[in-house]
Parts: C-alpha cells; sequence; structure tokens
C-alpha cells in the first residue's frame, strides 16, 4: 500500500508577524507533503489551543513543545496508517490528545500534521489538493470564492485608532477571479493614492493583514476612503463592502484600555449599550453597500447576535467568527438561537481538517454562508485556498492583496482557475 504513512516531522519556523509557528512533513515511501499552521492575533476565547512554551526564547512564544509533541508523540503512531484516511488520522490525533480543546499535545501540533497528510494523499492519489478536499467533504461542485480582501486595517492588526478591525472590498460582479483579482488590486492602488493625497505619504503604512492602516479613528471614515477608491478606479458596479468589527476586542474595555460597564462596549472612546451599537450598524448598512458584517458584537453576547441578526439578517451576512469558533458545538447552538448566517471558517480554532469540513458541512447544510479565512498570522502555505475550492464554500478571506503570505492565496486560486478551464466557476454569492 503506497498511501501508507512512513514518517511524520515537524519543525519551528516563523509566521508573517515574525513569531514562531509549526510546520510539518509527512511522507509515504514515494511522496512528501508539507504544511504550515497560521495563529490569531484577535482570538476568541473558545479557539482550541495554541500551544507556546512560555519561556525565556522567543518572548514565550516558542512552539518547541508543540513541535516536540508531532516528533516525539504523534509521529511515532501515526506511521503505518493510510494519508487518504484522514477521518482516521483526525480521530486518532484527537483521541491522543483527549482533552476538549487540544491542550495537550496543541491544536498547532495536531493541525500541522492533519494539514500535511491531507496533502500527502492528494499526491499519493494523484489530484490537485481542492480535488482532494472535494472527495473528503462529498462536494463535487467547486467554486472559485468571492475575495473578502481587508483594504484597511484597525484594532489589533493595526498601530491606529480604530476599533472596527477589517474593512474589506468583495468583487461580487466580477465574471472570474481572475478579473476579481485585478479590479481588487486596481482599487487597492487607488486607495492608496486617496489616503496619500488626504493623509500624507506617511499614512499610507500597512497593517498585519497587508491592508492601509492611516492613523483614523471615526469608524465609518474608512468605508469612505474605500468608497473614493472604488469610484476612482472606476469599478462601483462590481465591488461590495464586508465589515469586520472583531467586537470581542472593544466589549467592556477598548484596545486603549478605556473601560465600559458590564455588557457594554467602547466604540471610539464613547461607551455604548448593545442596542446602540446595532443602531450604529444600522446606520452604516443604510449609507454603504455592506453585504458582509463579521463578529457585530462580542463572543458570548448571544442576545445581541440574535436580535441584529433577526432584524437585518435578510440583507447582510452576519458571519461569526469568535461566536462559532469552527466548532459544531457553537454552530448548532448558533443556529438554535437563530444568531448568524454565515461561518466564517478558521482551520486552526478548532485544530484538524476532519473538524473543519465538519463545520462548513453543517453550515451549509442547515442554509448558511461559509467564508473560509486566513489568521492575521500567516504563512506562505496556500492551503486555504484549496480548502475554499475543495468545500465550494464561495467565499474566501485571505487579506489584502498585498504581502506575500495573503497573496500566496489568490495566486494560487488563479492557479486552480487556470486547471479547472471552462469548467471554473466564480461563484455568485451577493
Ligand atoms: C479575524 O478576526 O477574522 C482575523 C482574521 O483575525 P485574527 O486571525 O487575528 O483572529
Ligand atoms: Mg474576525
Amino acid at each position: 500500500m503506497s498511501s501508507k504513512i512512513e514518517g511524520v516531522r515537524a519543525r519551528e519556523v516563523l509566521d508573517s508577524r515574525g513569531n514562531p509557528t509549526v510546520e510539518a512533513e509527512a511522507w509515504t515511501k514515494n511522496s512528501v507533503a508539507r504544511a504550515m499552521v497560521p495563529s490569531g492575533a484577535s482570538t476568541g476565547v473558545h479557539e482550541a489551543l495554541e500551544l507556546r512554551d512560555k519561556d525565556a526564547r522567543f518572548m514565550g512564544k516558542g512552539v518547541a513543545k508543540a513541535v516536540s509533541n508531532v516528533n516525539k508523540t504523534i509521529a511515532k503512531k501515526i506511521v503505518g496508517m493510510d494519508c487518504t484516511e484522514q477521518d482516521a488520522v483526525d480521530g486518532f490525533m484527537i483521541e491522543l490528545d483527549g482533552t476538549e480543546n487540544k491542550s495537550r499535545l496543541g491544536a498547532n501540533a495536531i493541525l500541522s500534521v492533519s494539514m500535511a497528510v491531507s496533502r500527502l494523499a492528494a499526491i499519493e492519489e494523484g489530484v490537485p489538493l481542492y480535488r482532494h478536499i472535494g472527495r473528503l467533504s462529498k462536494n463535487k461542485k467547486f467554486l472559485l470564492p468571492v475575495p473578502s480582501m481587508n483594504v484597511l486595517n484597525g484594532g489589533v492588526h493595526a498601530g491606529n485608532k480604530l476599533d472596527i478591525q477589517e474593512y474589506m472590498i468583495l468583487p461580487a460582479g466580477a465574471k472570474s477571479f481572475r478579473e476579481a483579482l485585478e479590479i481588487s488590486a486596481e482599487v487597492y492602488q487607488n486607495l492608496k493614492t486617496v489616503i496619500k493625497e488626504k493623509y500624507g505619504k506617511d499614512a499610507i503604512n500597512v497593517g498585519d493583514e497587508g491592508g492601509f492602516a492611516p492613523p483614523l479613528s471615526r469608524p465609518e471614515e474608512p468605508l469612505d476612503l474605500i468608497m473614493a477608491a472604488i469610484e476612482k478606479a472606476g469599478h462601483e458596479k462590481k465591488v461590495k463592502l464586508g465589515v469586520d468589527a472583531a467586537a470581542s476586542e472593544f466589549f467592556e474595555q477598548d484596545k486603549n484600555g478605556r473601560k465600559a460597564a458590564k455588557g457594554n462596549y467602547v466604540l471610539e472612546g464613547v461607551e455604548l449599550t448593545p442596542g446602540r451599537l446595532m443602531e450604529r450598524y444600522g446606520q452604516m448598512l443604510d449609507s454603504y453597500p455592506i453585504v458582509s458584517l463579521e463578529d457585530a458584537f462580542s463572543q458570548d453576547d448571544w442576545p445581541a447576535w440574535s436580535s441584529f441578526t433577526g432584524r437585518y439578517g435578510g440583507r447582510v451576512q452576519v458571519v461569526g467568527d469568535d461566536l462559532l469558533v469552527t466548532n459544531v458545538k457553537r454552530i448548532e447552538k448558533a443556529l438554535k438561537e437563530k444568531a448568524c448566517n454565515t461561518l466564517l471558517l478558521k482551520i486552526n480554532q478548532i485544530g484538524s481538517i476532519t473538524e473543519s469540513i465538519a463545520a462548513a458541512r453543517l453550515s451549509m447544510e442547515s442554509g448558511w454562508n461559509v467564508m473560509v479565512s486566513h489568521r492575521s498570522g500567516e504563512t506562505e502555505d496556500p492551503y486555504i485556498a484549496d480548502l475554499a475550492v475543495g468545500l465550494g464554500a464561495g467565499e474566501l478571506k485571505a487579506g489584502a492583496p498585498c504581502r506575500s503570505e495573503r497573496t500566496a492565496k489568490y495566486n494560487q486560486l488563479l492557479r486552480i482557475e487556470e486547471e479547472l478551464g471552462n469548467k471554473a466557476v466564480y461563484a455568485r454569492m451577493f
């Protein structure tokens, strides 16, 4: 049997923020595959545990323990398993870990092997990774996703005063992914000009996800700048907007340390009840072509989520990131509470490919949309591009069309689109 795993090995490498992360390699007699794990900054409290050494190396951020867990604990036991049996490999690692949040071996350790093994299986089967993921998820409808490109960064991803974390463009009116990328790059370059003209050349530095991070604080100002850039580029008819508030980060306390009463938010230094925050979002939805709003409320503010979805869920994607953490149990609760209508799928929030696919399938079968997502700390691994196509998700959020850890994903989609030829379908989402 050539798909028998002969070995697994991990190492510590650096991510796009210059912090350590786990890279794993898995091999059979004839093939070898490699994968790298991303890392978040605005992480949800319910995410699976990213194991960090918390010692003197790398300011405590080393992942030597996670690497050792792969090399000394997982590797020995996985050798001999069939790499095409992803369920069995992941199930085995989950059992070996034995905790609810993968805190013994580390979600970063388990995910690195899970990703590498799935890529190895694709090589063994002689198919591209997205086709193998299609098989694993029982999806035959490959879709080139509409990208959500974070062109203006705030929150914990930028050194400015913006509380809202991500302002995105979605080139939903393109006819192909190639055209979508071209449109986005043109809007991005025009945005640079718009910012430079208004705030000077010191304002065009970029944040963690490659979007500009000018010295703004009013939450609506980025939307005005982006609308001006879209118009300047002549793409008004083809581009919609998306926002990730990442509101867990300004719940009861903002990034500048300003505190609010229990249950309230701090936006632009002003304390808001969930109801007032909802009104503010409502005004934004009325004034701009926003089709997607993520983490509008904090991760456990269920009543606010449900009331917002009841009121606006018919006209906008209500995306759960910190709320759902790619976890089937939390998705089930959100379905029951009608708390949102779209899953943000981040593989390292849950820590294995099998569980990520289960989260996507449950969401799709329940009538939700699925947006596959990067993390703010990324790597050059384009895995999530194949994942989005293979799942038929129709949406991928991977940052600005700038910085190689972001463009790695978009450039991979160009290759996949080319490979699919006249069978390539650009998703119609909005
Ligand atoms: C997000 O919040 O959607 C995100 C990509 O940021 P992070 O990876 O920091 O959680
Ligand atoms: Mg988010």
